[in-house]
């Protein structure tokens, strides 16, 4: 399938200069969406995986049906003050200043094999801080896939030590 077609570009969102990636139609289009949860499967499907991570908030859409696929549990990753119980923190650059993402500290168990799953992989530093949530509740990540990566700003170098997959490059 042409995922592309189903993605968006928005100038100037949320800042001016900036071309946002709109996967809205992709989600809004039965077809699309299960081919694309289907494609991100695919090679891994086989494989034992007890959970997959999803980024707030647009990584939880498709995270949940590959969860289903893969017969895993779903866990979240989400921005600070939202998980209601006991979380552990990490910070990450933005632009200009930093954020943070929490994850529940008993949502992985140590040896648990962890899929990390995000919309778009841009300059990596939301992935990256995830990944090092992932590892300090001594998760194995077997894979980090994103529906979208923008190849130009390489933020897979910053993930690379488990591998990488995206469904569409721009
Ligand atoms: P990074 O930390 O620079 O890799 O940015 C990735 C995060 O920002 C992800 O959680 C994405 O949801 C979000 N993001 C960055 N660029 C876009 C875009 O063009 N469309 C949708 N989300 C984006």
């Amino acid at each position: 399938m042409n995922f592309k077609k189903y993605i968006r570009d928005i100038n100037d969102f949320p800042k001016k200069g900036i071309v946002y990636k709109d996967i809205s139609p992709l989600l809004g289009n039965s077809e699309a969406m299960k081919a694309a949860a289907d494609a991100l499967v695919e090679n891994i499907k086989d494989q034992k995986i007890d959970k997959v991570v999803g980024i707030e908030s647009r990584g939880f859409f498709m995270a949940t049906l590959l969860a289903e696929r893969l017969g895993a549990g779903f866990v979240p990753i989400r921005k600070p003050g939202k998980l209601p119980y006991k979380t552990f923190t990490e910070s990450y650059d933005l632009e200009y200043g930093t954020d943070q993402l929490e994850i529940h500290q008993d949502a992985i168990l140590p040896g648990e094999r962890v899929i990390l799953h995000d919309d778009v992989l841009a300059t990596g530093g939301t992935a990256e801080a995830a990944v090092k949530l992932i590892k300090k509740l001594g998760g194995e990540l077997i894979e980090s896939n994103f529906l979208i990566e923008l190849e130009f700003l390489k933020g897979r170098e910053k993930i690379k030590t488990s591998p990488v997959q995206s469904l569409m490059k721009f």
